[in-house]
């Protein structure tokens, strides 16, 4: 071809292919797996309901949901520490009222499983900072940690940060999408925790999820708009709600609660997956 055709044909190149159709051909996330990070029962579920449900206790799950998608596997929220499992009783909670957690399967056992090594994650993030949510953060100290920065620099205990130092670390303030596909965007839904954040993903045939984090804690909490007394903020977090209400309107999206016994015992859990 001499010059000329070949100008043409780039050009060619340019015209036929359309924006939608260069997106489909990147197939963004693949698959997404739910694995089981705890299972508990709450002493008294008011303790995340003020004056309501008192003294009524009920099961609780903690979930960690793993995403496959063409740049690389990303992690959200790590559970219960893995050293749970070997605790027959399971991790007793200061607070009576709060969750008497277990760890039946092991994080790692669940990724190995899936033929996954930690060093395979290169990127994850939390919901918030509560232990029932980092407790496994350092089993991936190479992987990029997405984070709010109101969360990372939320004092800790003694004033101790909430992440070791040397971890890789993007500190976010506000939305971002992870991958530049729109395939999984970070939400920032503050409230519960200064920096908590949800995540809105995009599956091909499921559709959209959007992963609660503690936004909510159960169904009939989000239902009814309740906020727990030991959050954070009270009018952040019935933002943050909305805003989640909002999404799932726009996105035609399904909530996906992760602490919902209930509704998770209606899903895939892995190594079964949703695409
Ligand atoms: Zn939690």
């Amino acid at each position: 071809m001499n010059r000329l055709s070949v100008a043409v044909a780039a050009l060619l190149s340019v015209v036929l292919v359309e924006p939608g159709q260069a997106q489909s051909s990147r197939p963004g996330v693949e698959k997404l797996y739910i694995l089981n990070c705890g299972e508990g029962v709450a002493g008294d579920i008011s303790r995340w309901s003020p004056g309501v449900n008192e003294g009524k206790s009920m099961d609780f799950v903690d979930n960690c949901y793993l995403i496959k998608h063409a740049q690389g596997w990303f992690l959200w929220d790590t559970g219960i520490p893995d050293a749970v499992a070997a605790m027959p009783n399971g991790l007793a909670p200061a607070d009576p009222k709060a969750v008497r957690w277990r760890r039946p399967k092991t994080l790692a056992a669940q990724l190995g499983q899936l033929g996954i090594k930690p060093s395979d994650i290169k990127a994850m993030a939390v919901s918030h900072t509560h232990p029932d949510h980092i407790g496994n953060v350092e089993m991936f100290p190479t992987a990029m940690l997405y984070v709010q920065r109101a969360e990372y620099d939320w004092p800790g205990a003694n004033n101790q940060s909430r992440f070791k130092p040397e971890h890789p670390v993007t500190k976010l303030e506000g939305d971002h999408d992870v991958f530049g596909d729109g395939s999984v965007t970070i939400l920032s839904t503050p409230g519960h925790t200064p920096g908590h954040q949800s995540l809105l993903v995009k599956l091909a045939k499921t559709g959209a999820v959007v992963l609660s984090g503690d936004a909510a804690h159960f169904k009939n909490n989000w239902d009814n708009r309740r906020v727990p007394a030991l959050n954070f903020d009270k009018e952040q977090t019935l933002a943050s709600m909305q805003k989640i209400s909002d999404t799932l309107t726009k996105e035609n999206a399904q909530l996906w609660i992760n602490h919902d016994k209930a509704q998770r015992d209606g899903l895939k859990m892995s190594p079964e997956f949703y695409d």
